[in-house]
């Protein structure tokens, strides 16, 4: 299978309305396996979500700095972008950044709303699309000396000076249509400065398309026009496929979507609810566990490759609304109470903004913390949720196998230490697990539990 990525391509917009499907259809058989939809401002970014989650494309959500919100209405728009964020195919703040050629707003207001963006893709861990256009200067100049998140100059158009800071820099750089123009050699000449794992290839549709499509929309299955020019520049005699390739990898590490370096969800949002992930690590091996056949649910990425960060995962719940759902679960696609200190300081930090919260555990923490942490670990939360999952120790060890000594105790002992709180709680079993459900129902009433069937 041919792999190739249009690095950004705005989809949402009216030009595509009448022939989406056909346009998708047209770009994987011209080898474009991934698309990136930036947006420009709220009804944009809704729209490219929704597209990427249909097409299983991915998309960005900002405002454009000719699209700011007034700012009567900035607050509410900005909460919009967020919740926008959230979504599962939503992996990038963009498009972002600075316009001095048209210059609809003034410069001051434009680099308040391009800090807020940055400082937005710092706080959540998402790659950061930049536009600039007659203000590259200025935009290397407000990009903060060091960042922790990939940034993509889109459609680039500083000189070779500019160019070789944002090389030094580590910035990825996009190149579009205009490569393939007579009169482009300023651009051309730019192609040997960038170091090939740093540039990206996009259409920038329906913008900008390359030669011969000239004066026509363009589109994503054009990606393979400028990609064929690019390889004349590189010189050598790769094929077009390895070409593609190279790109290919370079977007997916920018937007953080390579294996090496996928980012995965912090909080993800499942049917009403907010969701934490803080780790991938649990003691318990469960014949039913979704990490055996899956990276994550419902489209988001969930499979941390190490840890996130204790200051990315507070930032990243401080950035985000959570105000708006119903509850904040703490479940991670492993087991939570693993990272205790954080569990406890990110439960406390949304109790205190007045977000019910709930604790998703396998109840075996009291094999590493005292009764009395376990208490005090508890007082975190609303409630919290226990997974049974078997009605004896036997059964427990042959359904959910274990690196803890003796866990069906610890998991009685937990549950135990839950009833002298007051916290609100529930025990669970996966409906398919292999476990006997009429003697895990008697338990759970033996225990005067409520159960979840799941
Ligand atoms: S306890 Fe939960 S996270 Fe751990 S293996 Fe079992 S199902 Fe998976």
């Amino acid at each position: 299978m041919t792999l190739g990525f249009d690095s950004h391509c705005h989809l949402h917009f009216h030009h595509f309305n009448e022939d989406l499907d056909a346009v998708v259809t047209d770009s994987g058989k011209a080898g474009i396996s991934h698309i990136m939809i930036p947006s420009i401002d709220v009804e944009t970014a809704e729209r490219s979500a929704d597209i990427a989650e249909k097409y299983n494309l991915f998309s960005a959500a900002a405002f454009h700095p000719e699209h700011l919100p007034e700012e009567s209405i900035g607050e509410a728009e900005w909460l919009a972008i967020k919740h926008v964020l959230l979504r599962p195919n939503t992996v990038a703040v963009g498009e972002t950044g600075l316009d001095y050629h048209h210059g609809t707003f003034e410069p001051a207001k434009q680099i308040r709303w391009f800090h807020r963006h940055i400082e937005l893709a710092e706080s959540i861990g998402y790659p950061l699309i930049v536009h600039s256009r007659g203000a590259e200067s200025e935009v290397l100049n407000q990009l903060p000396s060091s960042l922790s998140v990939p940034v993509i100059l889109h459609c680039w158009g500083g000189d070779e000076s500019l160019t070789d800071i944002a090389v030094a820099r580590g910035f990825y750089i996009g190149v579009d249509g205009p490569l393939t123009y007579k009169k482009s050699n300023k651009l051309r000449g730019l192609i040997p400065r960038i170091p090939r794992d740093r540039l990206l290839v996009e259409t920038d549709s329906p913008f900008l398309p390359p030669e011969p499509f000239r004066g026509r929309r363009n589109q994503p299955a054009f990606t393979g026009f400028i990609i064929m020019k690019i390889r004349e520049l590189w010189g050598d005699n790769m094929s077009i496929e390895n070409t593609s390739y190279i790109l290919w990898e370079n977007a997916m590490r920018a937007y953080r979507l390579h294996p090496g370096n996928r980012r995965a969800d912090i909080v993800y949002r499942y049917g009403d609810s907010l969701y934490v992930n803080l780790t991938s690590r649990c003691q318990n091996n469960c014949g039913f566990c979704i990490r055996k056949s899956a990276d994550g649910i419902a489209g988001y990425s969930l499979r941390h490759r190490e840890d996130p960060s204790k200051s990315l995962v507070l930032s990243t719940i401080e950035a985000f609304p959570i105000e708006g759902f119903k509850e904040l679960v703490f479940c991670g696609f492993g087991e939570p109470t693993l990272r205790t200190d954080l569990l406890m300081t990110s439960a406390t930090a949304a109790g205190a903004r007045g977000v019910k919260t709930r604790l998703n555990t396998n109840g075996l923490c009291t094999s590493f913390l005292s009764d009395r942490q376990v208490v005090t670990l508890l007082r975190c939360f609303d409630s919290v949720n226990i997974s049974l999952n078997a009605s004896g120790a036997r059964e427990y060890n042959r359904v959910c196998p274990s690196t803890v000594e003796d866990p069906w105790e610890h998991l009685m002992k937990f549950i135990k230490l839950v009833k002298t709180t007051c916290i609100r709680a529930r025990v669970s079993v996966v409906k398919n697990s292999g476990a006997d459900m009429h003697r895990v129902t008697a338990l759970a009433e033996r225990l005067q539990m409520p159960l979840r069937i799941r």
